[in-house]
């Protein structure tokens, strides 16, 4: 399918592309089934300019868009999720410095961030704070010169492989969401240490690890923005967050439909191929259209964000949700037409089923997608 993309933008994917066919998809069965952190595949990604897409030209960044990203984040995700969380969940560590930071911190961690030299990671969660951000402990005090940490974050994407840090955490915690504030912590600052690495079901390259801050002293410059910001400059980075997040779906859902389709043209039952058995046939069509009407969501939504647009929050749920519910039906649909070698791992697709789950999760669960888009239609109407 063509989007009538700029020659710029196709030299992306067709990178994009280049690198999951040669680097990824070689190995995603072993970094999947022995947890490797894609280290050497995301210096490449960073020598391949793909973190500068995030980011304006002043801070090393190639100024292009949300577009671009995404369409980096699907070509990637069609090669191995953990690859593309990996490379999306610096993007998201370090929107809440280009969104909010000052121009003093813009300069110091924006350009090795773009150039791929420095990774980031995002750390909101917590034991008890998941759909309810608002809920976290984590806290940070002021004492003279310094903000002192103390708290445990949860399942950060990244965690101890990533050099920069956001990290949220109650400044006033009788405000609730109030009083949460954002600040920028470096590893390797004392009293920030990782604790447990997660085993997971899916997504299994990439790193979800605690974040542990005891009396963890940081300048008090490291604050995003003021006080009482944290909660918004959170919601204003998911906003522009999710899109990828969609595009991760969609690559995840293209690459079972190729797996799926190229399997039915060889897989003889009865005598015949099954691609020749209607509910098979049927089965691929219900598949592609879903993708493309996904990826045309994902597509629109972050034309819309790059355009400037104020009031994206709708959009930009509905195209997380839309995506990842998508991903979810078709990857399943894909070990189905596989039939019993989809359940092995020889096959990819049982994988890419393990993967797209993740994605009704992460950066806000789909009800909590639901739940966004359900308010902003009935604050600002159905239009
Ligand atoms: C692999 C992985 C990587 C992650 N990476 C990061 C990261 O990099 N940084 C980070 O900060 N976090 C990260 N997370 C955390 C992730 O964003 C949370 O898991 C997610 O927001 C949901 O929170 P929870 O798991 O605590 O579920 P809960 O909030 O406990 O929800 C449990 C269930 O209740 C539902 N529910 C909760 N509240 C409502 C409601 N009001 N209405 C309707 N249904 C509701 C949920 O949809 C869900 O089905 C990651 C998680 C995973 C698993």
């Amino acid at each position: 399918m063509r989007y009538f993309l700029t020659e710029e933008q196709q030299m992306i994917v067709d990178i994009c592309r280049q690198i999951a066919e040669e680097r990824v998809i070689p190995q995603r069965a072993e970094m999947d089934e022995k947890e490797i952190f894609p280290t050497d595949i995301l210096k490449e990604i960073g020598k391949s300019d793909l973190l500068r897409l995030f980011l304006p030209e002043e801070f090393g960044g190639m100024g292009t868009g949300i577009f671009e990203v995404c369409l980096a984040a699907e070509e990637l995700a069609r090669g191995d999720l953990g690859v593309a969380t990996s490379y999306a969940a610096s993007g998201l560590g370090f929107l809440p410095i280009l969104i909010s930071g000052s121009r003093q911190q813009k300069e110091k961690y924006l350009p090795p961030l773009a150039s791929g030299e420095k990774l980031a990671a995002f750390g909101l969660t917590e034991s008890e704070a998941g759909s309810d951000v608002g809920a976290i402990r984590t806290t940070a005090a002021l004492d003279g010169g310094y903000y002192v940490l103390n708290g445990t974050k949860q399942w950060i994407s990244n965690g101890g492989e990533a050099d920069i840090y956001t990290i949220f955490a109650m400044t006033n915690p009788r405000k609730g969401a109030r009083g949460a504030s954002v600040f920028i912590v470096e590893k390797g600052t004392e009293g920030f240490s990782f604790g447990k690495k997660e085993n997971k079901m899916g997504m299994r390259s990439s790193a979800t690890r605690e974040l542990i801050f005891t009396d963890c002293k940081i300048p008090k410059e490291n604050i995003i923005s003021r006080e009482g910001m944290g909660f918004i400059i959170a919601m204003k980075t998911f906003d522009k967050s999710r899109p990828a997040v969609g595009a991760q779906a969609v690559g995840i859902a293209q690459a079972a439909l190729e797996e799926a389709l190229s399997y039915s043209k060889i897989r003889k039952q009865f005598g015949a191929t099954i691609s020749s058995f209607q509910a098979i046939q049927h089965m691929l069509a219900d598949m592609a259209t879903s993708i493309e009407a996904a990826r045309s969501l994902v597509y629109y939504t972050a034309k819309v964000i790059d355009s400037g647009e104020k009031n994206i929050s709708r959009l930009s749920a509905m195209s997380k949700l839309f995506a990842s519910d998508i991903a979810m039906e078709v990857t399943t649909n894909a070990v189905q037409i596989l039939g019993g070698y989809g359940y092995m791992k020889e096959y990819p697709v049982e994988k890419m089923m393990r993967d797209a789950k993740i994605t009704q999760i992460y950066e806000g669960t789909n009800q909590i997608q639901r739940n966004i888009i359900a308010l902003d239609l009935i604050k600002r109407g159905a239009l």
